[in-house]
């Protein structure tokens, strides 16, 4: 037998039922069948004698056939009549009944597995069999009764040609039987002990068929270890080699006073973290590899100004920057951002979906000759007339907001430059280990200290008018307020309704003295900035919006927001609404409004919100109540379910474990090349199947 020799090997199986194994489960070899796992398991265990089962008990027992018959006029049925010494129970089955006939004979021993009805006499419908050997007595070779039995995925095809759970139970049996001591298992018996994992070879039958539950979630760990050590060890190895063999990117020469100045005119001072987020990416920029790093942290931690002073130093190097945000208004504020507070003479320039043909012009020969060091716009920056002498950076702000592709079309636009992205969405620590295993990371957690925490309330839909009350007493000391309608996604016109009809309430009743607006995402560019530039004026009291203002917008001035319907957000989308205010010196509030019934999760949601301003603790709270299918999104990664055993939201210790362990493989390992060539060689099967690491070498390509 070999393990990695094809599935025809194994009795039963000829070229048709290897074939559809192939088709429809993916299955090739021996090693394939023994990762094709259970989807879920029934307790059979319990035992009996047939005397003391009751009515609708689901057990086995175990009996001599004592007479087989076929009864019944109309509906004919089989009745296979066993006897435990206690007692007899009847095995029924109305269907296949010339099939069961010949599988069935008396003087066999057998076990029956189901639910006891009773009709004349103690009976099963259609049990789970299985038979014992007479000569031995012995209940080892069970699969389908007396035991915790697996359940296998399975579909019209495979189970025409034999693979119901049942069959699969057989073949895996059979697999196992045979192959089980050939299982390579590739991870260090001392690791192995470290972590109090399994052996791989006590693993994979237990995972088909566990002694107990427990016994199934040990094997699961063990697996799970080995997926994410494989996906680490991978990532690591495609890290290393593209650092050390693949593209190679002029170091950027900077002026390190250049930067000192450029914080010394701030009128303020760098925290911590921001420190260190300069630490990092200067000591990123220095090397001959390009830059791949990610920026985190939560809403009003002061990425922009990283970005900025960044930017500085490449600009001043001579070479130039894009910076690339997700929307018009968060551009044109960038924009700003970096115009205020940038050095004179360091050309700036944004471009957008609205900028007019003439200044377009004017931006494209700018770029193409290197006047302009740095531009900032929208996915305006992708289109192909946008040409650069020199693009050595590039930055993208919120970074999640962009497809994998768009951000690849920008970074075509340079040669090997350096990547900078960020987002306000940290990503949850077990997926930043192992999706994002490719980028460096940095967390900027500590906030400016002049931040005062935002203050959140909710309350039930029905005391609106109590919270229109409190928005009057802070317009009337001058505050401005956010008020936010929810995205309904079915249509965008309702979205526009229901904001259009909140709009006329609040400013013909309650705030018929206020200066009221709108901003929704059907307006005209123009009209948008109008409506932003009067409200970051202080002309408008009260901005109706939908979520246009989601990302990034900054209005000191602006204290409250209050978010309606608050239960149709997702977590970190009500975390960044609620970053829109507390950017002041005064105390800002977030109000959050619901309908009297909401669901569990909803209502959860929303108390996490309450409880906690930290983005990061709320990441890892998102990660547990959706699954790591929708946060990694399928817009960015087209392989939403990651892992087949490992789960992101309980499994961090592992994960981390695995990584470590993977890390000092890697390191130990000098030679790349002999690294490839092993695990082309399969060396590290025993890791992973083979249809795992086709999804993960698919995955990472
Ligand atoms: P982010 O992009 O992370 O949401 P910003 O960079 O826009 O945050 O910063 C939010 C606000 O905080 C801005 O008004 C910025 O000028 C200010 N800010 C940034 N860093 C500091 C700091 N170290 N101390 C005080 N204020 C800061
Ligand atoms: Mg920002």
């Amino acid at each position: 037998m070999d393990i990695q020799g094809n599935i025809i090997q194994l009795k039963g199986v000829g070229d048709r039922k290897a074939l559809v194994l192939k088709n429809e489960a993916g299955i090739e070899t021996v090693e394939d069948l023994l990762y094709y796992m259970p989807r879920r398991y029934i307790d059979r265990s319990s035992f009996k004698l047939i005397k003391d089962c009751f009515v609708n008990e689901t057990v086995s027992v175990s009996g001599l056939i004592q007479k087989v018959t076929i009864t019944g006029f109309k509906k004919k049925r089989l009745e296979v009549l066993i006897d435990d010494g206690s007692d007899t129970l009847i095995g029924v089955f109305f269907a296949r009944i010339d099939y069961f006939m010949k599988i069935f004979s008396v003087n066999d021993r057998v076990i029956f597995s189901g639910k006891i009805n009773f009709f004349k006499n103690k009976q099963i419908v259609h049990p789970e069999f299985d038979f014992i050997d007479t000569e031995s007595d012995s209940m080892q070779n069970t699969v389908n009764t007396a035991r915790i039995v697996p359940l296998y995925p399975s579909s019209e095809k495979l189970k025409q040609a034999g693979f119901d759970s049942r069959g699969f139970r057989r073949l895996m049996k059979s697999a196992l039987d045979h192959c089980i001591h050939l299982i390579n298992d590739s991870i260090d018996p001392g690791i192995l002990q470290k972590y109090d994992l399994m052996k791989l070879g006590e693993a994979i039958p237990a995972i088909h068929f566990p002694e107990s539950f427990e016994h199934a979630e040990m094997a699961r760990r063990r697996l799970a270890f080995n997926e994410v050590f494989f996906l680490q060890y991978y990532l690591m190895l495609c890290r290393k080699h593209l650092r050390e063999s693949l593209p190679r990117t002029e170091s950027i020469g900077y002026d390190a006073s250049l930067v000192r100045g450029f914080a010394s005119t701030l009128p303020f001072l760098l925290t911590p973290d921001q420190e260190k987020a300069f630490g990092e990416i200067q000591s990123d920029l220095s090397r001959p590899f390009p830059m791949n790093r990610l920026v985190q942290g939560d809403v009003g931690s002061g990425k922009t100004v990283v970005a900025m002073g960044i930017s500085l130093m490449v600009s001043g190097a001579g070479r130039q920057v894009a910076v690339m945000a997700p929307t018009e208004v968060l551009a044109r504020q960038h924009y700003q951002s970096f115009t205020s507070l940038l050095p004179q003479g360091t050309r700036t320039e944004v471009i957008t979906g609205s900028t007019p043909a003439s200044d377009k012009k004017r931006i494209f020969s700018g770029l193409e000759s290197g006047e302009i060091s740095i531009i900032i716009g929208t996915h305006a920056l992708l289109q192909e007339t946008v040409r650069f002498k020199d693009l050595a950076l590039i930055i993208i702000d919120e970074q999640h907001r962009f497809g994998v592709n768009q951000r690849a079309a920008l970074r075509e636009k340079g040669n090997n430059a350096h990547l900078l992205v960020m987002t306000a969405t940290p990503i949850p620590r077990s997926l930043s280990l192992t999706v994002y295993g490719d980028l460096d990371i940095t967390s900027i957690k500590t906030k400016p200290l002049t931040r005062i925490p935002v203050k959140t309330l909710a309350f039930p839909q029905s005391r609106r008018d109590g919270v229109f009350r409190s928005m009057e007493k802070y317009v009337s000391q001058g505050r401005q307020i956010f008020y936010v309608l929810p995205l309904i996604e079915e249509s965008e016109k309702m979205d526009l309704r229901s904001a259009i009809e909140t709009y006329d309430h609040l400013r013909t009743v309650p705030f018929a003295h206020r200066n009221v607006a709108l901003l929704h995402g059907r307006m005209k560019q123009e009209e948008k900035d109008e409506v932003m530039g009067r409200y970051k004026s202080g002309a408008t009291d009260i901005l109706v919006s939908t979520t246009v203002i989601e990302v990034g917008i900054d209005v000191p001035n602006a204290t409250v927001i209050v978010i309606e319907h608050a239960e149709r957000f997702g977590l970190s989308q009500l975390h960044q609404l609620r970053g829109r205010v507390g950017r002041g010196e005064h105390q800002s509030f977030c109000v959050l409004l619901y309908p009297d019934e909401i669901s569990e999760e909803s209502r959860k949601r929303i108390e996490t919100l309450v409880m906690t301003d930290d983005g990061f603790a709320i990441a890892e709270e998102d990660l547990k109540l959706r699954g790591s299918g929708e946060i990694i999104g399928s817009r960015q990664h087209g392989h939403a379910g990651t892992f087949e055993f490992a789960n992101l939201a309980e499994d961090l210790g592992l994960i981390m474990q695995a990584r470590e362990e993977a890390e000092a493989v890697v390191s130990a390992t000098g030679d790349l090349d002999i690294i490839f060539a092993e695990m082309r060689e399969n060396r590290y099967s025993g890791l992973i199947s083979g249809i795992r690491k086709k999804r993960i070498l698919s995955i990472l390509s």
